[in-house]
């Protein structure tokens, strides 16, 4: 099963906290106060390590104290923010000043929340519950916008931001790269024949074959009724066998309410080796794109795969 869909990342998990305060009386107060809240603590002493563990735990919230022994709070905070990976973790502010303009800095600068020391403990709890309410809501819509509503595939925006990703850090890497295009057959005359609603569901049922596959295949729905697979670490070879098994599988499938009714895509892979290290990803497309179209003109319901000269 295709772990790497988008619909398993929606899938919930206890929230993480990270406390990041140079005093081990504080980490001892909320480990035992906040062990009751479902949520995972983690603490860091430092605002290096704090940083480091933001990195890699992805906390949801973050509770950050101002005075720290290597950094101050301000600085751990620009820091979180400059990073893309722990920009959007909702960060609350703890610490013992009374100035107005001291919270008035910590909010401008992207912290959700002030609490003062001294605080009590119910007010504490409320506002992590509120910030991680707000923090998953944030994720939610920001994966929401990046999602096709009809098959739940990664949409064409994501498709063009993954794709460019995993082209430089294969380049990056030297490791492989390939991509799968596949566009359904004759796919204007289902509609034509069968209805509109039908041809929804069969695209649904091409997008569930696709997010059928392998753990590590980005499934993508490109546009109506085409389809984008990037497949890391995967030769020509490779993406050649897989794009095959997809075709396979659409054209064995038995529509219920059409039970005589046989349906195919075709398919067009391309890989990294093919493109000339001075092109882009968009060169990896447009090979997938054309072995597409020569499926299509070699009679549909195939797989082509580029052809190209291999370095001596
Ligand atoms: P070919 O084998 O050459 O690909 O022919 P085709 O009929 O599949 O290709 P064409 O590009 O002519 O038609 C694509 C059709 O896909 C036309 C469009 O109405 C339909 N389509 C696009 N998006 C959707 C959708 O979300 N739902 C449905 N039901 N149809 C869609
Ligand atoms: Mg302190
Ligand atoms: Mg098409
Ligand atoms: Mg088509």
């Amino acid at each position: 099963m295709n772990t790497g869909a988008p619909k398993t990342e929606l899938r919930p998990h206890t929230p993480r906290v990270l406390e990041i305060d140079d005093s081990e009386l504080m980490h001892r107060l909320l480990r035992t106060r906040l062990q009751l809240e479902q949520v995972e603590i983690h603490c860091a002493s430092t605002g290096k390590d704090g940083l480091r563990m933001a990195r890699e735990l992805r906390p949801e919230v973050i509770l950050l104290d101002i005075e720290l022994s290597d950094m101050d709070g301000f600085e751990v905070l620009h820091a979180l923010k400059e990073d893309p990976v722990t920009r959007d973790i909702a960060v609350i502010f703890i610490s013992a000043n009374r100035e107005t303009m001291n919270r008035v800095r910590c909010l401008d600068l992207g912290a959700i929340d002030y609490v003062q020391k001294p605080f009590e403990m119910a007010e504490l709890k409320a506002r992590v519950r509120s910030a991680i309410r707000i923090q998953q809501l944030m994720r939610m819509l920001s994966q929401r916008a990046q999602l096709d509503g009809l098959t739940t595939l990664w949409n064409r925006a994501y498709f063009d931001q993954r794709l460019a990703a995993e082209f430089s850090e294969a380049r990056r890497h030297r490791r492989e790269l390939s991509l799968v295009l596949c566009d359904i057959d004759h796919f204007k005359s289902v509609n034509d024949r069968y209805g509109h609603p039908f041809g929804d569901e069969v695209l649904a049922q091409f997008a569930a074959i696709l997010m059928g596959g392998r753990a590590s295949d980005i499934p993508c729905r490109y546009g109506g009724e085409e389809f984008g697979v990037i497949l890391p670490n995967t030769s020509l070879a490779d993406a050649t066998e897989v794009a095959e098994r997809f075709r396979h599988a659409f054209e064995s499938h038995t529509w219920r309410r059409h039970p005589d009714l046989c349906l195919s895509a075709s398919f067009g892979v391309a890989e990294l080796r093919a493109v000339d290290a001075s092109e882009a990803q968009d060169v990896l497309l447009q090979l997938a794109d054309s072995a597409m179209y020569t499926s299509k003109r070699l009679g549909r319901n195939r797989v082509s795969a580029t052809t190209f000269p291999l370095a001596a």
